[in-house]
């Protein structure tokens, strides 16, 4: 007979990882967490997991906002530690981009975070680093920063393996098991296993695994490039920044350096096959970065650039998740977070063990991410601000 699970999460990633802990915490049976490769094997190894607070709707803000907590509190919700640094994030936008960016600084602050708006002159005063007599207005969340991607997987992990809930490696899900229009389990390479509902947390592998059992979900895999930047301490900013009309950001991190990347689509944010693999960065792009981040941090000028990489995110049409069920009952997806899963893994995992375990409220809060919006002709209205920022 195949091992029977009730439900299983296809994905060892940081949302696979919230979804098993929140599942179980929630009692909702037997649980597998089954990984094709290693924990953190896809984007989230990779992950530069800034905490930026930007939203463009409810839902998004109340998925940030409980997440924060979760990052200020994890170790007492968890049991260990994520590698939160509160650095503060600002966004700096054009005139053309103001008035979404205030919008923007609403909908954070009606969800409970806070963001408060800055002249140039008054951002200065927060970074010296950083000159910005460009910007039109900038919006500042002091409590923005970024986690260890990592460290964050494993101990969500680590939390559900306390409740019992076991890790398979080095198993991948290869088709789906179905009977009388609802999902019994999975295929794997190992085997067959029975399941009561299956999680698809696959990141850029999603469209891929869910075609083969004849689903389609509209997600791309798009490579996103990294920059490594080490500046003498007096020139480097401390807080993390995106910046609107240079289309880069930049976070802090330990030992001195600097995570940069681009934030235009032409640049650095290439169109891939999920198979097609993460080269370092090519010398120029580094240029790239560096020349818009001296353009911002004149200090910077005394820099020096280091060795970057690149990893996969998984994008959807309207840069918005696809959180929700799937056309065959007991089936779930929790992808396509379009480069911004890192900062509501938590509250994703939460929400969608309430969802599943039938709850209303979750399923109110995830309604605008329901995977049919697009073959409803319903995506999220996004008022994109620039570049590839959703
Ligand atoms: C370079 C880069 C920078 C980023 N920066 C930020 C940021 O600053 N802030 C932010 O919020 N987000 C950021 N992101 C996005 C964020 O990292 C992702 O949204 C998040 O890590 C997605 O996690 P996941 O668990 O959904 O997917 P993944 O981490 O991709 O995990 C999916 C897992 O599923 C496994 N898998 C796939 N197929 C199968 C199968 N058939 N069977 C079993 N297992 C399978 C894979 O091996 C993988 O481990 C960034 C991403 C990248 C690449």
């Amino acid at each position: 007979m195949a091992e029977t699970y009730d439900v299983i999460v296809v994905g060892g990633g940081v949302t696979g990882a919230s979804l098993a802990y929140h599942l179980a915490r929630r009692g909702l049976g037997r649980i597998l967490i089954l990984e094709r490769e290693t924990l953190c094997a896809g984007s989230t190894g990779v992950s530069v997991a800034s905490i930026d607070l930007l939203a463009h709707h409810a839902t998004a803000a109340e998925l940030q906002l409980r997440s924060l907590r979760a990052f200020q509190h994890s170790h007492e919700l968890y049991g260990d530690e994520c590698g939160w640094v509160e650095t503060g994030m600002a966004l700096l936008v054009a005139p053309a981009a103001a008035d979404g960016l205030r919008a923007v600084a609403a909908t954070v602050r009606a969800a409970g975070g806070r963001m408060d708006l800055l002249s140039p002159g008054e951002f200065q005063a927060v970074e010296p680093a950083c000159v910005a007599d460009d910007a039109a207005v900038v919006s500042w969340a002091p409590e923005g920063g970024y986690v260890d991607p990592v460290l964050l997987t494993n101990t969500l992990v680590n939390a559900a393996r306390r409740l019992g809930v076991p890790l398979r490696q080095g198993d991948p899900a290869r088709t789906l098991e179905q009977a009388g229009g609802r999902v019994t389990g999975l295929r794997t390479g190992a085997g067959t296993l029975a399941a009561g509902a299956v999680v698809v947390a696959t990141g850029p592998w999603t469209t891929r695994f869910l075609r083969a059992s004849g689903l389609e979900v509209p997600l791309r895999p798009n490579r996103h490039s990294v920059a490594v930047l080490a500046g003498p301490a007096a020139a480097s900013p401390r807080i993390s920044f995106l910046d609107g009309l240079n289309l880069i950001y930049a976070r802090p991190e330990s030992g001195g350096l600097l995570l940069c990347g681009s934030l235009d689509e032409a640049i650095g944010n290439d169109w891939v096959e999920v198979e097609d693999g993460c080269p370092v960065p090519a010398q120029d792009y580094g240029y790239w970065v560096a020349e818009r981040m001296i353009a911002r941090c004149p200090g910077l000028e005394q820099g020096e650039l280091r060795k970057g990489w690149s990893g996969l995110v998984t994008m959807s049409p309207d840069l918005q998740p696809l959180l929700g069920a799937l056309p065959l009952a007991g089936l779930y997806c929790a992808a396509g977070f379009s480069g911004q899963g890192m900062k509501i893994a938590p509250a994703v995992g939460e929400v969608m063990a309430d969802l599943i375990a039938g709850d209303a409220a979750a399923a109110a809060l995830l309604q605008p991410l329901r995977p049919a919006r697009f073959a409803e002709g319903a995506p999220v209205p996004t008022a994109k601000l620039f570049g590839t920022l959703g």
